[in-house]
């Protein structure tokens, strides 16, 4: 044993007990549901991340090889360009990065249109999934604007039955809350939840996953410098740390990651009647109809697959879905894109995250080396095992049973399924369990509709990859097997609040009717 795994304090059972009485303490004490509370940590965050850009874009780049441009900031709020562009468009605009000139450097591999919120204060690349920082700090500044707002109770309508009587929902913080969260976001995927947390009123516990270590180290080093430690604290480690801390009652646990785990924590959370939520994966499909923008649809496919951490997230495409005479045009326009973007040798390029480990690597590794799909590649397919590298891979024509057809793919391999006509789709993607994200890119109205009302899925995006989820009046999460619960903006604070019923009512309009005994004179009266 090293002396530094001797020095580490052991986190058991009996540590998690004693820190989920001291937070339940501090709940209690009523400190955490003060809104001065809630803001002041919502700005310390933000303060953490300009303070430390470069150290968690760092401990990014040691985890995952991520590009810094995937995590770093880009602070054009106060720019001249988009302050004239939110001036003159009241409303979410979409425009061409090419009208963007602080952007040309990140030109060929950020997607070609950005989104810009309404309130610019928040304004910034919040369709930029990839920006794990800009992207946490724009949840931030949404939560310290609207605040205020989510924590008025909601008048509601009241009946003839309690006349007179008015009646409101208040949102009322849960207790002593768990967050776990995942590797491949492990930035962003820890702190957001974090972000509804806090706005809710909470007292807290981050774990932050093992197989990300410099984030999670720079998490546990961070989050007690910037917030208060006495209500949020980090504990790091993997499988036993995590197992003592489900022992434990909790008032919510917020969990995202693979199913099987999540099986794992809902079972945990059944045994204290724990409300969860779950953010879970899943085969996201993407339809591809005939008659479109190829090259926009592929490029948007690239940057959504290879794009996002090499495949390694939760909403980017696992499989596509196409028609015989489309599938050898959508396979030449993906190469030549895919060309363009990494180069001829996409191994040695600096825009593509690798792959978080050895076990992941071997596990999709099998799914190339597959029988049933030899001869399937039509693009990619190189490995370089030393550096956890894999190159982004096409497979056409893949058969359903194949075992990459079974389960996530979670990494850089694209097999396409053909179709004999485009509706034949919506079948292939209900037999599956329901994926957490589906996409279509098509130009027609009614295959739109007819995709949206058959096909369930977490969320879904037409003519796009992943967008649905910068939407922050939208919520994020899964459906059936790709999880239950969501959140971002206000479905952040929601899933940390209880919606308390409360009816106020007067000592006027007492009905005797209503008390025993039950004469019949009573009800003549
Ligand atoms: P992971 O290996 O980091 O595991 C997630 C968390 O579970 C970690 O904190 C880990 O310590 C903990 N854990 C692992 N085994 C455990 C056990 N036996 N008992 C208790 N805790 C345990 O991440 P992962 O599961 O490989 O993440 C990838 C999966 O997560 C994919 O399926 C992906 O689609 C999904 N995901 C979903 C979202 C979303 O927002 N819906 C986001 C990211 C990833």
């Amino acid at each position: 044993m090293s002396t530094e795994e001797e020095n580490r304090t052991v986190f058991d059972v009996a540590a998690a007990s004693m820190l989920t009485k001291e937070l339940r303490d501090v709940f209690a004490s009523g400190k955490t549901r003060s809104y001065e509370w809630r803001i002041s940590q919502l700005k310390s965050m933000i303060k953490m991340c300009d303070e430390h850009e470069e150290d968690i874009a760092d401990a990014l780049h040691q985890d995952l090889s991520k590009p810094k441009l995937e995590s770093i900031v880009y602070e054009l709020r106060d720019s001249e360009i988009t302050t004239t562009i939110s001036l003159l468009c009241p409303r979410a605009l979409i425009f061409s990065v090419s009208v963007c000139p602080e952007l040309e450097v990140c030109d060929r591999w950020i997607p070609y249109f950005l989104g810009f919120e309404t309130g610019w204060e928040y304004l910034g690349f919040d369709s930029l999934s990839e920006s794990e920082i800009t992207m946490l700090k724009n949840s931030c500044a949404l939560a310290i604007k609207e605040l205020k707002q989510w924590m008025m109770p909601e008048k509601a309508k009241t009946s003839l039955l309690t006349f007179p009587s008015s009646a409101e929902i208040v949102s009322e913080p849960l207790g002593v809350v768990l967050i776990i969260s995942a590797w491949n976001y492990p930035f962003l995927l820890s702190l957001d939840p974090l972000v509804g947390a806090i706005s809710a009123g909470n007292t807290m516990v981050l774990k932050p996953s093992e197989l990300s270590p410099a984030t999670s180290t720079l998490l546990a080093k961070l989050l007690p410098e910037y917030l208060d430690v006495s209500s949020i604290k980090v504990v790091e480690g993997a499988v036993s740390e995590t197992s003592a801390l489900l022992e434990q009652k909790w008032d919510k646990i917020f969990y995202t990651g693979n199913g099987r785990v999540g099986r794992i924590v809902m079972a945990a959370a059944a045994k204290h009647l724990t409300p969860v939520v779950l953010e879970l994966g899943g085969k996201s499909p993407v339809v591809v109809d005939s008659g479109i923008d190829l090259q926009i649809a592929t490029r948007r496919i690239i940057i959504g697959k290879w794009g996002c951490n090499n495949g390694q997230a939760c909403i980017s495409p696992d499989y596509i879905i196409t028609t015989k005479d489309c599938a050898d045009k959508l396979v030449d326009s993906l190469k030549k894109e895919l060309d363009t973007f990494y180069g001829e040798n996409p191994l040695e390029s600096k825009d593509i995250s690798r792959i978080v480990s050895s076990n992941h690597f071997s596990r999709l590794t099998k799914l190339l080396d597959d029988d049933k799909v030899s001869g399937k590649i039509v693009y990619g397919g190189e490995r370089d095992e030393a550096n956890l590298k894999i190159a982004p891979t096409i497979l056409l024509d893949v058969p359903r049973d194949s075992l990459i057809m079974k389960e996530e793919i979670f990494g850089p391999l694209l097999p396409i399924l053909i179709v004999s006509k485009i509706e034949d789709s919506w079948d292939v993607i209900n037999s599956g369990t329901k994926p957490l994200a589906a996409y279509l890119f098509t130009n027609n109205k009614k295959l739109k509709e007819q995709f949206v009302m058959s096909v369930s899925a977490g969320g879904v995006t037409i003519n796009d990859i992943a967008m649905h989820l910068a939407i922050h009046t939208l919520p994020f999460g899964g459906v059936g097997e790709s999880g239950t619960g969501s959140y971002h903006g206000i479905f952040s604070f929601d899933a940390f609040s209880h919606k308390k019923a409360v009816l106020y009512r007067s000592f006027m309009g007492d009905a005797a009717l209503r008390y025993p005994p039950y004469t019949l004179g009573k009800i003549r009266l």
